[in-house]
């Protein structure tokens, strides 16, 4: 049987699949599951093409091309194949290219926050072994990336509830400025937060996360008072506890310190709350939110 192949797939075949982090590939019968958390869960109608489907979904980590994963298909899986991945990354559930950079290129730490807590930051992560640390709060111009061979890795650290400023700061991210990003808070004084890293490739981003808390708050409507842009707030930075302080940073220290090895720790990419009073530390994972307007649809 001789195939021809749309455009459309060859463009598809050309890709490096890769499943959004945390996805769980079940073959059963004549379907195949495809879980990630709550927020995702597919039944993919395979029939005969389970095992193949599984195995091609299985192999989506973002290292190798399509087209490899689909050797040895026939003619009718590998058309089902690419229909499934196209709707897959469609719904972004997959995405082209590895989540981070070659772990060979080093990585530039940039700070931003002008408080005691990101003050302390540029004193302990200089030290990050493998990583560099540049302590400047300038931004760096789009145009000016990875001409030096470098990944940039930027992170914003505030002791206040400025999320207008955690909003925009996530925004010119997601324009292009970086690599990678992360938000470090102990605004809510009660406790801190360590977002996941956030990818340019394969989001969530940090409003994905912010309208996560926005669902479970009990008073949603501050979120809209505390987002509001053009309307600076005058916000009166908290002074975190110094253990909570501390391990907020160790926290996102390691975060950094693991950029560059591979494989990456799913932790990396889940959000730690560290509760002030008692120290307790909880990982959770953050989904990307397909209505969400920095990064999806919305
Ligand atoms: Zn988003």
């Amino acid at each position: 049987m001789s195939e021809s192949q749309s455009p459309a797939s060859l463009a598809t075949l050309a890709i490096f699949p890769r499943l959004l982090p945390g996805s769980t590939v079940i073959a059963a019968e004549a379907v195949v599951h495809l879980i990630a958390g709550e927020d995702f869960r597919f039944t993919i109608q395979t029939g005969e093409a389970t095992p193949a489907i599984a195995a091609v979904l299985r192999g989506c980590q973002g290292d190798r091309p399509l087209a490899d994963l689909l050797v040895g298909l026939d003619p009718a899986q590998r058309e089902l194949a690419i229909r499934i991945v196209d709707r897959l990354r469609s719904e972004r559930m997959l995405f082209d290219g590895p989540p981070l950079p070659p772990p060979e290129v080093p990585w530039r730490i940039e700070i931003e926050g002008a408080n005691s807590l990101a003050q302390r930051a540029r004193e302990l992560w200089p030290s990050l072994s493998g990583v560099l640390c540049q302590t400047s709060v300038q931004s760096t111009p789009p145009n000016t990336l990875n001409q030096v061979g470098v990944s940039i890795m930027r992170v914003l650290v505030q002791q206040d509830l400025d999320l207008a400023q955690v909003l925009e700061f996530n925004r010119r991210q997601l324009a292009g400025e970086t690599d990678a990003w992360l938000w470090v808070t102990t605004g809510p004084l009660s406790r801190g937060y360590v977002s996941p890293v956030i990818l340019n490739r394969g989001r969530p981003c940090l409003e994905c996360l912010l309208r996560h808390f926005r669902r479970l708050s009990p008073a949603p409507q501050l979120y809209d008072a505390l987002e509001r842009p053009g309307e600076p707030a005058q916000f009166v930075p908290g002074e975190p506890a110094e253990p909570l302080a501390r391990i907020v940073l160790e926290i996102a220290g390691w975060k950094l310190r693991r950029l560059g090895q591979a494989p990456a720790a799913a932790s990396q990419f889940a959000l730690h709350v560290v509760e002030a009073e008692t120290l307790e530390t909880a990982l959770h994972p953050v989904w990307l939110d397909p209505t969400c307007p920095g990064c999806g649809d919305g």
